[in-house]
């Protein structure tokens, strides 16, 4: 495992945040990645990085080509969360977004994104646990005005965390479980979602003012998911 100052330099790299998407025999997914970035000017071409356990990384694989839709600030934690922490293995991640279906086949997410590409791939590099899927941009589009949101914003600002898995991922540092104390604030262990007992989850059928010990056993984080086995106390 990399040692602490390694993780917090890295943590000093500038990234934004995207959904990288592809599509294959029928089947679509996409899944939120910050390790995009554009290599050459002339042609323009770009990479990005892709676990190859992740459900996308197979369709651009076998399609060879690939969306990459660059998130806006202010982009909601369920959004991310759907992209993020959910497997499109058992998740039809396109359901309830509004996309497009671009020159090369790739879905293009429409929802919370500024700006949307297609690559069409044509150099592939294997780095270990991940693969580097480098082309060139066949189509670009911009939408509107709002701000790109990036990594550092995600994570100061909205609390993200990045999931097992993604390039940048860091285990974090054990605690010690804390008292359980009626009407605390709970945070997911999992995406950084907080349960604030105040304002409940209504749209879930928690009401304001559940403790999270009240909360039904068959709840789950509205962001990622998991049960609530997966949250602790916040400190
Ligand atoms: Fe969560």
């Amino acid at each position: 495992m990399m040692d602490k100052e390694t993780a917090d330099a890295l943590f000093d790299l500038s990234y934004g945040m995207y959904v990288v998407a592809a599509s294959h025999g029928g089947r679509k997914n996409g899944q939120i990645t910050n390790t995009v970035f554009q290599v050459t000017a002339e042609p323009p071409r770009m990479a990005v990085a892709v676990n190859k356990q992740n459900l996308t990384h197979e369709l651009i694989a076998k399609s060879g080509a690939y969306s990459v839709s660059t998130l806006a600030e202010g982009t909601p934690m369920t959004f991310i969360g759907l992209f993020g922490f959910k497997s499109g293995r058992n998740t039809d991640k396109f359901a309830a977004v509004k996309h497009d279906t671009g020159q090369t086949g790739s879905p293009l997410v429409l929802d919370h994104t500024v700006s949307a590409f297609e690559v069409k791939v044509d150099l592939e590099t294997d780095v270990g646990t991940h693969t580097l899927f480098i082309g060139e941009i066949v189509t670009a589009r911009t939408f509107g005005s709002g701000k790109p949101l990036t990594y550092d914003y995600y994570r100061r600002v909205m609390c993200g965390k990045t999931p097992r898995g993604a390039t940048t991922y860091k285990a974090p540092e054990t605690k010690e479980p804390k008292e359980k104390t009626t009407m605390k604030k709970y945070v997911c262990k999992v995406c950084g979602y907080v349960y604030d007992p105040a304002a409940g989850d209504p749209e879930h059928g928690i009401p304001p003012n559940t403790p999270f010990e009240k909360i039904p056993e068959d709840w789950v984080c509205p962001v990622c998911g998991v049960p609530k086995s997966e949250f602790e106390a916040q400190s």
